[in-house]
């Protein structure tokens, strides 16, 4: 699931092979902005903030969300393309393609920041802020850990995975009020070091341990043994996105 470091390497990649250089295809394939032809105009940078992502190229910005099951691949020309292209962009020998995004628009540049203004702290931005995301997090003092970090008004980039993982780490359940919280300043820097330590990454690890299976401490691990404790970890799938904690290490 995309996530803010996935949205952050995905730019990585994407700046890596387009910035400088004169797009020559541009091909979007959702009705609003299938007219626009970016052809000729230069990429000048690639930006991620929070899950969003921006492709800047002369007047314009392309922007993209990846929602659930949305991913950019890059390459060399053998890059497919297939049913589920949202967007082609092409510079050279050098080929872009966007599947299944769950937001494409072309904006106008300078308007662009425009999108994410409501947005919280991005733990891998530039302009950082542990002490907002904390004063953000804690705002309503009876409102659920898991919520709380979810809403990307708090703080950028923080998706389930990350949300079941800080949970566990603080020692609370998703459902506990974030007044429970006893060290806010210190959930939002390990928001931040886990976002960070994964921003090369596609296999994200929370746990320091890079093997497989053993890469994060409660998420997807319904019914499997706490990597603390031993005891079985619980789920719960019934709300609107599931949730995994251990009953002995949360409270
Ligand atoms: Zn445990």
């Amino acid at each position: 699931m995309p996530e803010g470091d996935t949205v952050w390497h995905t730019a990585a990649v994407l700046r890596d092979h387009l910035a400088g250089r004169t797009l020559t295809r541009c091909d979007v394939r959702v009705p609003r902005f299938a007219t626009v032809d970016l052809t000729g105009q230069v990429v000048d940078e690639v930006l991620s903030r929070g899950k969003h992502l921006f492709i800047r190229v002369g007047p314009a910005s392309v922007h993209s969300h990846l929602k659930m099951d949305g991913s950019w691949r890059v390459g060399k020309r053998a890059v497919r393309v297939d049913h589920r292209a949202r967007i082609i962009l092409e510079a050279d020998d050098i080929r872009a393609v966007g599947d299944d995004l769950g937001v494409l628009e072309v904006l106008e540049r300078e308007h662009d920041a425009d999108v994410v203004a409501h947005l919280g702290p991005d733990p891998l931005g530039k302009d950082w802020d542990p002490e907002r995301a904390a004063a953000n997090l804690t705002a309503h003092p009876d409102r659920p850990i898991g919520e709380a970090l979810l809403d990307q008004r708090v703080l950028a980039g923080i998706g389930n995975v990350y949300c079941n993982e800080l949970c566990f780490v603080s020692g609370h359940l998703p459902t506990a009020p974030v007044s429970a919280l006893a060290d806010p300043h210190r959930l939002v820097s390990r928001a931040r070091d886990m976002l960070w330590t994964n921003r090369f990454r596609w296999n994200r690890c929370t746990t320091g341990d890079t093997r497989a299976g053993r890469q994060l401490w409660v998420y997807g691990r319904g019914g499997r043994p706490c990597r603390r404790c031993g005891t079985r970890i619980t789920y719960d799938d019934t709300g609107e996105r599931v949730a995994y904690w251990c009953p002995s290490c949360q409270r």
